[in-house]
């Protein structure tokens, strides 16, 4: 028995053939990037919830109002 068909794998990042070097990957630049993603999406969904929306309490509507001093 040949395994040598199965181990076929294309890149997850590129698609192109997957190198002995960084399985499942081409290169261990896609590794790179293929982590680099996972992390993100890892640490950016607990906090997307809570930083959505910033009340905006700045603005002052009466502060439009500018007063001309012609003299
Ligand atoms: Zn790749």
């Amino acid at each position: 028995m040949s395994d040598k068909t199965n181990l076929r794998t294309e890149c997850p990042i590129c698609a192109k053939p997957s190198g002995a070097a960084a399985k499942p990957f081409c290169s261990t630049r896609c590794a790179d990037i293929d982590l680099g993603r996972w992390l993100k999406g890892n640490y950016a969904i607990p906090g997307q919830d809570g930083e959505a929306t910033i009340p905006a309490n700045d603005s002052n509507p009466d502060a439009d109002i500018t007063f001309r001093d012609d003299d």
